[in-house]
């Protein structure tokens, strides 16, 4: 190594810029949402003044829930869409329903027809395609108990609600987000409790839904104390959308709640850069610092996220508000939600494009879900090119390939 010239070495140098030119002539104009904050708040004050919110309304997550936008014809305008196209989302409404909050509803650009937070909360005529499932990954069947989906042996989830801050358009449980808004009964989760007491390899609980921070702090409080009382819990994981879509609902009151149960984590799901805004930051910061993990869990969905430069810049976004990438999810075969569907190619695309480019940090495991509840199986590039009993041949990040010693000792 001390023999290598200053010429060789600066020519390393300029190969790595070389590496990155692409990604620094893209990563500005794939703007964040705190990027883009003057637009949206012309469309938080277009949406204030049909309201007729004041700022403590629009700041009080009870507000946002209660004044979810439910009927096309009381937004159409407020995102540009016309009368022909408001017709036909009525059409679709009465067989998905949807429901945007107000605060998520600002984070739509009116003259991006192509805009991810639209494509995310606005349905579709392509919902109507028949292609899919209803429930692919079988959650009926692997049901112990109501409530409880178990497929693994150590963890299990409890779905404490079928309500959201925004129905997801490629939402994986259209099924259960019914007619109605229901949380579960106390009785229902008492039940679900119950088992996770009775069965002594549960040593993780991910309470989800819908969203689990639909439910009130008081109910919150009541769960965490009867789980903390189990010994055999060790962690407890909430999943839950509202640091995107309702980022009102993460207040001083519940994050006292949350931390007296430590360790409590949750994951969220922000899919788009443009979800990262201020309030979201602030969402996020109040659970980091009450000592909370928080991970991402991406679903790859097409039109909205299937672009490497998007996802670097989301997960890189992710990091400065102390959110780790956890999980990129390749979409589910979920009826509904065809137009969202992508090869696995591009997921496998985005992780080449990801490691050695940028931080191990903002890299997460990329995963496809096994038909029937086959569960979460990890899918990578391949870097190991080659294994025998003398060596292991692979390629690192560049397409370089090297040598490792494989030899029995
Ligand atoms: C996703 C999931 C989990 C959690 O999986 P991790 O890989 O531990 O995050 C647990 N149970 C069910 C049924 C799941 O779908």
């Amino acid at each position: 190594m001390y023999d290598m010239t200053a010429k060789t070495q600066s020519n390393r140098f300029t190969k790595l810029k070389a590496s990155i030119a692409d990604y620094m002539q893209r990563k500005d104009n794939i703007l964040t949402g705190i990027e883009d904050e003057e637009r949206i708040s012309i469309q938080k004050k277009r949406i204030m003044e049909r309201l007729g919110a004041t700022d403590e309304q629009w700041n009080d997550y009870k507000w946002q829930l209660a004044n979810r936008f439910i009927c096309i014809d009381d937004f159409a305008d407020l995102i540009g869409l016309s009368p022909e196209q408001a017709a036909y989302i009525n059409e679709v409404g009465k067989t998905y329903r949807y429901a945007i909050s107000p605060y998520y509803l600002s984070l739509i650009s009116p003259d991006d027809s192509e805009c991810p937070i639209r494509r995310q909360a606005v349905p579709s005529p392509e919902e109507l395609n028949p292609d899919g499932d209803l429930d692919p990954m079988d959650e009926e069947g692997w049901s112990p108990i109501d409530l409880v989906t178990r497929r693994y042996p150590d963890r299990l989830i409890i779905k404490v609600t079928n309500v959201c801050g925004m129905y997801c358009r490629f939402c994986q449980r259209r099924r259960l987000i019914g007619e109605s808004d229901k949380n579960m009964s106390w009785n229902q989760i008492k039940a679900a409790i119950d088992y996770v007491k009775e069965n002594k390899e549960i040593r993780d609980v991910l309470i989800t839904g819908g969203d689990a921070f639909m439910l009130s702090d008081s109910i919150i409080e009541r769960l965490l104390s009867s789980l903390r009382k189990i010994d055999h819990v060790e962690i407890i994981r909430f999943g839950t959308r509202t640091p995107v879509t309702l980022p009102q609902r993460i207040t001083e009151n519940l994050v006292s709640i949350l931390k007296k149960y430590h360790p409590v984590y949750v994951n969220t799901h922000f899919n788009s850069p443009r979800e990262i805004t201020k309030e979201s930051k602030e969402a996020c910061k109040r659970l980091a610092n009450a000592g909370i993990p928080v991970g991402n869990q991406m679903v790859l969905l097409n039109g909205v996220n299937n672009d490497p430069y998007i996802v670097r810049k989301l997960n890189q976004s992710l990091l400065r508000i102390r959110v780790k990438p956890y999980y990129i999810f390749h979409p589910k075969t979920v009826k509904g939600t065809s137009h969202f569907w992508v090869r696995i190619e591009e997921g496998l695309e985005i992780m080449e494009s990801l490691r050695g480019r940028t931080s191990g940090m903002a890299i997460p495991t990329y995963v496809v879900n096994g038909p029937g509840g086959l569960g979460k199986t990890p899918i990578l590039p391949n870097y190991l090119m080659y294994i025998g009993a003398e060596k292991a041949v692979f390629r690192n990040w560049e397409g370089k390939q090297f040598v490792i010693d494989n030899k029995a000792r």
